[in-house]
């Protein structure tokens, strides 16, 4: 499987670089429009921080998603790569005033607010401006996922949302404000969720959620599920693509949605995971006591998610068939973390072969920073090259 690869064209680049297969992300989309399109209700909303590639944004946007922002770079970022303000929300515990004002003035859908202060200070800043803000409440729902803990997000220590026993008084203070107005719920339970009993669970607390405020006759517009649909790390050359159907499916079974009432999803990894690689070159071999390095010229500074999750993703060594070696595959940088495998099968490597590193379009590139005064990577799609 390494036929999908243009090695002859890579000869020209310089590495470590991001590789996007076009095609791969082209058939990810029109699977999701595909099963979304059953349901007259349900949007996906794309979560421009998995990765903010102005090239991907467009491809996505073309696919008629809408954007869900977490700061107001992305805000812009999704605006210039043509999102309609009326296709994109705002989350983020921490919106600054700038990005509310932004967010406002542009004239986004939602707010997802995540705290009665927040509240607050966005029914200031919409009487300021003269507008009326459109908010979801994001609400804790107090569900572990069965993912790493470093990205479950709805237990009830977490930092983020509103406790659901805070709900109802921020939904009756949210109603008697001037500049807001309520639009529904969300959630968002984390990410990498490979169980869907994890959606289920979801799924019932909402219902149960729904029938409490029905008692109190509030009316929600919309529910928004958040992310958080994993791929199969493993094995990116057999699973091409996440499972959408199941997963839209199991919104469409297990949530009461009321008559009016519309869904939204926003899906992050599962969009564009599977269609980036990271492509780089083995500088030396290096036979240490017990175990042999093989270094290359990509490190944490370009894709952190080893270090910062102990992430697995699947190395190949694209230029050689020779018979395989164990190897620990390491960067250039200055840190002891800087791994991104352990004791793993590659065709035996030799200075100057290209090593693909799958599996990073999401969290990949925008997570690269400039420690060790190392250049950002550069990114090219397979259309382009
Ligand atoms: C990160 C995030 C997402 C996307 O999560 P994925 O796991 O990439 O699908 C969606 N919604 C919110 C609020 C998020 O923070």
């Amino acid at each position: 499987m390494k036929g999908q690869f243009p090695i002859e064209k890579f000869k020209s680049l310089r590495t470590p670089f991001y590789y996007y297969d076009a095609e791969l992300l082209r058939d990810t989309l029109r699977t999701i429009q595909g099963e979304v399109g059953r349901h007259a209700n349900f949007f996906v909303h794309y979560a421009v921080k998995a990765n903010a590639n102005s090239i991907l944004l467009k491809m996505i946007r073309q696919a008629g998603m809408g954007a869900d922002c977490v700061s107001g770079g992305e805000i812009q970022a999704a605006i210039a790569a043509g999102f309609s303000p009326g296709d994109i929300v705002f989350a983020g515990v921490g919106k600054s005033d700038w990005e509310i004002i932004l967010g406002l003035e542009r004239g986004i859908s939602c707010f997802n607010v995540e705290s009665m202060a927040e509240l607050e200070v966005i029914n200031q800043l919409a009487g300021q401006l003269n507008t009326t803000a459109r908010v979801a409440l994001r609400i804790n729902p107090e569900i572990g996922a069965h993912t790493h803990a470093h990205i479950t997000t709805g237990l009830a220590e977490s930092k983020f949302g509103i406790a659901i026993r805070d709900m109802e008084a921020v939904i009756e203070r949210t109603l008697s404000m001037e500049h807001v107005r309520f639009a529904g719920l969300h959630f968002h339970i984390g990410s990498q969720i490979l169980d869907l009993g994890d959606f289920h669970s979801l799924c019932n607390r909402i219902n149960d959620l729904q029938l409490q405020l029905e008692q109190r006759h509030i009316m929600v517009e919309s529910i928004n599920v958040g992310g958080g649909l994993g791929i199969d790390y493993l094995h990116p050359n057999r699973v091409r693509m996440a499972d959408f159907k199941n997963y839209f499916g199991t919104f469409a079974r297990r949530l009461h949605l009321r008559p009016q009432q519309s869904l939204h999803f926003e899906l992050g990894r599962a969009v564009v995971a599977p269609c980036g690689s990271l492509i780089t070159r083995v500088l030396y071999i290096k036979q240490g006591v017990t175990k042999r390095f093989c270094i290359v010229d990509a490190g944490m500074t370009d894709l952190i998610r080893p270090a910062l999750y102990q992430a697995y993703h699947k190395i190949e060594n694209l230029s050689s068939n020779e018979p395989m070696e164990t190897y620990d595959v390491v960067g250039p940088v200055c840190e002891s973390s800087d791994v991104f495998a352990k004791h793993i099968d590659l065709n035996c490597c030799r200075r100057g072969d290209f090593i693909a590193i799958r599996s990073v379009g999401a969290y990949g590139e925008v997570m690269a920073s400039g420690y060790n005064s190392r250049p950002l990577p550069q990114a090219y799609i397979s259309d382009d090259l």
